[in-house]
C-alpha cells in the first residue's frame, strides 16, 4: 500500500510541481549544472558579493587575527542564555547608525524575523492587514499571531483604505504589512500611499525590505531610504540572505519594541544565536554595501536594458526592479521552457504555484550587479524564439 505522503508526492509530480534540491557547483556568477556551465539567473546575490573572491580574502585576512580565535564558529546557545556576544551588539550598532533608527535587533534569518515579530507584537484585539503577495514567511507570521488578519489585493490601496474605514475602530492596534519590493513580481509597494494611510488611520507600518536592502537609496538601505521615509516606518525588516550575501536578518524599531521582542519573540528566544563568524562577515559586508553606489547604478542600468529588450520583442515583463518576471502561465510550459533555457546556457528555474498564484507560473530573472550586458544580451531573442514554439 502506498503511503499518503507518496501519493501526494506523485500528485505533485503529475502536476509538474514536485520541488527538488539541486546541488550546484558555483563558479562566480555561473553554476555547473548537469555537466554544463550556466549563467545563474536565479540568484539573490544581487550585488555579486557572494562570489567576490577578492573581497572574501580581505575578510579572511582580517579574521585571521584575534577575533577568529576568540569567538570561533558557534554561538552554542540562544542570545538570551550564553549565545550573545559583543559582535552581535557591534553589528546592531552599525545597522542602527546607518538607518538612524532608535534600535536594531538581529534575527537568524528573514524567515525567523517575520514569524517572530508579528505574533509577538500583535495579538487578540489587533488587526494585521497584509498584501496578498507578501512572502510566505509573513503569511506564516500572520497565522502564528492571535491577531485577526485580512489580506488585501496586491497593491490595492483603495481596498486597503476601505478595510481601514470599515474596521479601524473595532481593533486596538492595526498594522499594515508589505514588502518594499515584491519578490516574485519585482514591483514596489507605494510607500507614500501606505504612509498616508498610517497617518489617516493611526496604524503602524511593517516593511519587509528583503529585496530592497543593498539596492536602493544613497547608502543602499532600501526603498524607504530612496523615498526619504526611513524614520516613518515603524518596523523595517532587512535580511542578510540576499544582496548581503550571508544569512541573518534585522529589524529597525524603537527601543521599547526591541526590549519587548527580546522578551516575547519566540523565534529569537528559542533558537541558537548566529555564529560569531557570520556576525563578523555580516558586519564586514554591511559596511561594504553602504559604499556600493556604482554597483547599484550598474544593476539598475542593465535591469532596465533587459526589460526594454524583452518588451521590444513584445514580451511583457512585470515590475520595475532588478527582478524581471515574465509570466508563462502553465506549470508544464514553464518547466519545459526552463529546460530549453538551460540547454542554451542559462539557469532559469520555473516559479510555480503555490509560490505564485495559479496559472501564473513564470520565469523570474534575477539580475545581479556583477553581470555584464554581454552576459544577457541574447536572452530576449532566445526567449522570444522559445515562446513562439509553445
Ligand atoms: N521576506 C521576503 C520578502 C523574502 O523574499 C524572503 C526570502 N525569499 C524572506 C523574507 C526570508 O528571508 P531569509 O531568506 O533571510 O529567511
Amino acid at each position: 500500500m502506498i503511503s499518503r505522503y507518496s501519493k501526494k508526492l506523485r500528485t505533485l509530480e503529475a502536476k509538474g510541481r514536485l520541488r527538488k534540491m539541486i546541488p550546484l557547483q558555483h563558479e562566480g556568477g555561473r553554476v555547473r549544472y548537469e555537466g554544463r556551465t550556466l549563467l545563474n539567473l536565479c540568484s539573490n546575490d544581487y550585488l555579486g558579493l557572494g562570489h567576490d573572491t577578492a573581497l572574501r580574502q580581505v575578510f579572511f585576512q582580517d579574521l585571521d587575527s584575534a577575533e577568529c580565535d576568540e569567538w570561533g564558529f558557534a554561538a552554542a546557545s540562544s542570545r538570551l542564555l550564553t549565545g550573545d556576544n559583543p559582535l552581535a551588539h557591534r553589528l546592531e550598532s552599525e545597522i542602527r547608525r546607518a538607518y538612524g533608527s532608535e534600535a536594531v535587533l538581529l534575527f537568524n534569518s528573514g524567515y525567523h524575523a517575520n514569524i517572530g515579530i508579528l505574533p509577538a507584537l500583535f495579538g487578540k484585539g489587533d488587526l494585521i492587514l497584509s498584501d496578498k503577495l507578501n512572502h510566505a514567511s509573513i503569511h506564516d507570521g500572520l497565522v502564528l499571531s492571535r491577531a485577526a488578519h485580512k489580506r488585501y489585493r496586491h497593491g490595492d490601496y483603495e481596498q486597503l483604505h476601505a478595510l481601514l474605514t470599515r474596521y479601524r475602530e473595532e481593533y486596538d492596534q492595526v498594522v499594515i504589512v508589505a514588502e518594499s519590493v515584491f519578490s516574485m513580481d519585482g514591483d514596489e509597494a507605494d510607500l507614500s500611499c501606505l504612509l498616508a494611510l498610517k497617518h489617516e488611520f493611526d496604524v503602524r507600518i511593517y516593511l519587509d525590505e528583503a529585496h530592497g536592502v543593498g539596492l536602493y537609496g544613497e547608502n543602499g538601505l532600501g526603498k524607504a531610504e530612496e523615498k526619504g521615509v526611513l524614520q516613518e516606518i515603524d518596523f523595517l525588516v532587512g535580511t542578510f540572505g540576499k544582496a548581503l550575501a550571508s544569512v541573518g536578518a534585522f529589524v529597525c524599531c524603537s527601543m521599547e519594541i526591541k526590549n519587548y521582542l527580546v522578551n516575547h519573540s519566540r523565534s529569537l528566544i528559542f533558537t541558537t544565536g548566529l555564529p560569531p563568524v557570520t556576525l563578523n562577515w555580516n558586519h564586514f559586508v554591511f559596511k561594504k554595501m553602504l559604499t556600493m553606489c556604482q554597483e547599484r547604478k550598474q544593476l539598475s542600468r542593465i535591469s532596465w536594458q533587459l526589460r526594454d529588450a524583452l518588451e521590444g520583442r513584445g514580451i511583457p515583463t512585470r515590475g520595475s526592479t532588478n527582478i524581471v518576471p515574465i509570466i508563462i502561465g502553465k506549470d508544464s510550459t514553464a518547466l519545459n521552457l526552463a529546460e530549453q533555457m538551460q540547454e542554451v546556457g542559462y539557469l532559469v528555474l520555473p516559479i510555480r504555484p503555490p509560490t505564485v498564484p495559479e496559472g501564473t507560473a513564470r520565469f523570474r530573472f534575477s539580475i545581479c550587479a556583477d553581470m555584464l550586458w554581454q552576459d544577457i544580451e541574447d536572452l530576449p531573442e532566445q526567449i522570444d524564439f522559445m515562446l513562439k514554439g509553445v
